[in-house]
């Protein structure tokens, strides 16, 4: 039996877009709005993460990354209750200077202004505690990045990160035992429910249409909070549908729902961004215990012109640090027994929107799938990070420099860098790129051919239907993008708002 539900506004996904449109929907409640926050993961609370690799794979999508079709990349997202901020480490930039206004100009969004949204960072900056860290945050990890990059004369800069009151025990990316990490799980979600908006978890949306969404609620794993409505398909009618289920979702929603909906924008699902990454490690002759304290604090943007990437500090568990090194065997053991002296950074590129670069839905369920390409752009700026990370290293003394692009296990000297990480190396299959910055598939623009939505997020010809997460950015950000996907968020409350 499917059981109906009736709201004024139902948003789909409670990560860094749904879960802010939540909270700043939620004072309508006072004045009587019914708004359902439907989320397909579990409501797990810190009390659930135990930072045990094995333990917290459940709260990715797929178990840890969906890869594309032809294996170049897989991208991580988390399927929880604050949806990938439950699992993200915070770190908190603002979109670059002339971004915003970049994509008005090309895009058509004539509503759509840099000062607005720019003057919408310091508050939500506010809200969920993204500020400077002090010097007691750098860990040897990030001080040898930013020795290593001061002494080659290169621009090393710090980010905001949003945590408070932060035990610094290492693994933000397996979620917060402490909830000291500001993401929509600790801040917007409960500030949504507690002013009324109800939070159904473990309801996954199949299909919507202009006048409710189509989903199955299933049993919530013993420990976390069920909902109060039995377990099954469910009809959910609302005036406004917000789809907020990530990049590598709200396409896919859309394309189910095709022949309910009618055409929609040949578009849809295209111009994929991932923000291609790989991280790489130098092993210190003295400890580095990069495990201990805040992982991400600096970054170079010394490239980024030039080259097209970032280069960050990171540092990650055991299981994802021997996976990203090349080849298996004696060499990995020997590597990995040193795990306490390595240092590591991550590769970030700036890549461009292109058309066969796109999400996609296979399958009698219509699973969603991830066709992507590197670009030759991409490809180069891989290899020069890759490089640039290692003289970075060197240059701060590490003794061996290990890159999964390579022609061989490791490199002892600056010199080898060039002849060992060749575009040659970066064969698909061999070396998997990886990626947690998915953006696009709904792109924002004025023209339904070319474009999904408009500059609040309503997609064309369907204005009850509103996306309002990642997808809709019409290029990548160039920077981690949550903090540009909550304040587009909030301009899409706002109009939501306004039409009710
Ligand atoms: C490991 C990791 C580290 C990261 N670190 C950073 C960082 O430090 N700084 C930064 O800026 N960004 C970071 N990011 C990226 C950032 O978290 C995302 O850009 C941002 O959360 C995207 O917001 P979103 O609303 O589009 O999607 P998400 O936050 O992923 O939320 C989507 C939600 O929708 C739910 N959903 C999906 N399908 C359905 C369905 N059919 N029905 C109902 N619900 C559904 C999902 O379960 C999920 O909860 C990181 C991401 C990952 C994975």
């Amino acid at each position: 039996m499917i059981t109906t539900l009736e709201y004024d506004v139902v948003i789909v996904g409670s990560g860094a877009g749904g879960g802010t449109i939540a909270a700043r929907l939620s004072p309508l409640c006072e004045s009587g709005a019914r708004i359902a926050l439907l989320e397909a993961g579990p409501h797990y609370t810190r009390e659930h993460f135990n930072t045990r690799e094995r333990d917290m794979i459940g709260l990715f999508i797929d178990r840890g990354a969906m890869p594309s079709n032809n294996y170049e990349i897989a991208v991580s997202a988390a399927s929880c209750v604050g949806g990938s901020t439950a699992v993200y480490t915070g770190v908190t930039f603002r979109a670059p200077d002339g971004l915003i206004d970049g994509w008005a100009r090309d895009f058509g969004l004539d509503e759509l202004s840099g000062a607005d949204i720019e003057a919408r960072f310091p508050r939500l900056e506010g809200e969920i505690d993204a500020h400077f860290p002090g010097d007691e945050y750098e860990n040897a990890n990030n001080r040898l990045f930013r020795e290593g990059c001061e002494s080659l004369g290169w621009p090393v800069k710090q980010f905001r990160v949003n945590v408070a009151r932060c035990e610094r025990c290492g693994f933000c990316n397996l979620g917060c035992p402490y909830g000291a990490k500001r993401g929509t799980l600790e801040v917007q979600v409960p500030r949504a429910v507690e002013r009324g908006v109800e939070l159904i978890p473990n309801c996954r949306v199949h299909t919507i249409d202009d006048d409710g969404v189509n989903a199955v609620l299933g049993d919530a794993p013993e420990g976390t909070m069920a909902s109060r409505h039995p377990t099954g398909p469910l009809r959910i009618e609302a005036k406004r549908i917000v789809i907020a289920a990530g990049t590598l979702n709200s396409s896919a929603i859309l394309m189910r729902s095709r022949s309910r909906l009618g055409d929609l924008s040949p578009a849809l699902g295209r111009y994929l961004t991932l923000h291609p990454a790989l991280t790489s490690f130098g092993r210190m002759p003295e400890p580095v215990r990069g495990f201990d304290g805040f992982p991400k604090l600096h970054y170079t943007d010394r490239f980024s012109e030039s080259h097209h990437y970032y280069i960050e500090t990171a540092f990650y568990f055991p299981f994802v640090t021997a996976k990203s090194l090349p080849g298996f065997g004696s060499d990995i053991r020997r590597f990995m027994g040193s795990y306490d002296h390595l240092t590591c950074a991550l590769t970030l590129v700036h890549d461009e929107p292109e058309h066969h670069n796109r999400m996609t839905i296979a399958g009698p369920e219509g699973r969603p799938e991830i066709d992507y390409r590197l670009s030759q752009r991409s490809r180069d700026a891989i290899v020069h990070a890759q490089q640039s990370t290692g003289r970075i290293f060197f240059e701060a003394g590490a003794e061996e420099y290990v890159s999964p692009v390579s022609n061989r296990f490791s490199m002892t000297s600056p010199a080898d860098l060039e002849p060992v990480i060749t575009v040659g190396d970066l064969q698909s299959g061999r070396v998997v790129v990886s990626s947690a910055h998915p953006m696009g598939g709904c792109r924002m623009g004025s023209d339904p051919d070319t474009s999904v939505t408009n500059a609040w997020g309503e997609l064309h010809g369907h204005p009850a239907v509103v996306v309002g997460d990642a997808s809709v950015f019409p290029t990548s950000t160039k920077v981690n993008p949550y903090l540009t996907v909550m304040a587009l968020a909030e301009r899409c409350a706002e109009r939501i708002a306004a039409g009710l």
